[in-house]
């Protein structure tokens, strides 16, 4: 997977809303040099509010990423949930020091949203990473574990989540 699949070329794009959808998984978090996040799967419903100087971005990011427990280093699964909002400003000078804005050049036509997206799964993550503030409420069981490796043996069609879905409930960490 490239890169490529998360940026949107807006130039094409008339004035107004538009929506992206994106899934973001293991091959995702495998693009970047960075080992926290070792897979899962995360929807991001993206609306592009494209207008003739700026790009307003609407992020809603929902699911559930498999990280390391801070205290046993077994696998551990952490339910994402949140929104994010990002404004980038065509043709402009500057240096943003906030991260909600960015500044692309006059001549540019496309927008790469992986760092973004990237960085707003991190942004949702808890501080500490242990099963007992996992999503599941349970401590480093070795049911999960078991359970873990019957998804990542499956086929992404046949829909892993479903079953996790259901393990954890509809309580995610919320920021
Ligand atoms: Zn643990």
């Amino acid at each position: 997977m490239a890169v490529r699949d998360y940026t949107i070329q807006f130039s094409g794009l008339a004035e107004g809303d538009h929506r992206f959808d994106f899934v973001l998984d293991k091959a995702f978090f495998a693009l970047f040099q960075e080992e926290q996040i070792l897979g899962g799967r995360v929807d991001a419903e993206v609306t592009l509010d494209r207008q003739s100087r700026m790009l307003v971005f609407f992020f809603d990011l929902k699911g559930v990423v498999e990280v390391v427990c801070d205290r046993c280093a077994d696998p551990l699964l952490i339910a994402v949930a949140g929104k994010q909002e990002l404004i980038v400003r065509i043709g402009e000078e500057g240096e943003s020091t906030d991260d909600d804005l960015v500044f692309i050049p006059e001549e540019a036509f496309e927008f790469d949203l992986s760092q973004h997206l990237f960085d707003y799964v991190h942004i949702l993550l808890p501080m500490r990473l242990t099963h007992d503030d996992s999503a599941d409420g349970k401590g480093c069981d070795p049911e999960m574990l078991k359970l873990l490796e019957r998804y990542n043996a499956e086929k992404p069609s046949d829909n892993p989540w479903q079953g996790l879905e259901k393990l954890l409930g509809d309580t995610p960490n919320e920021n």
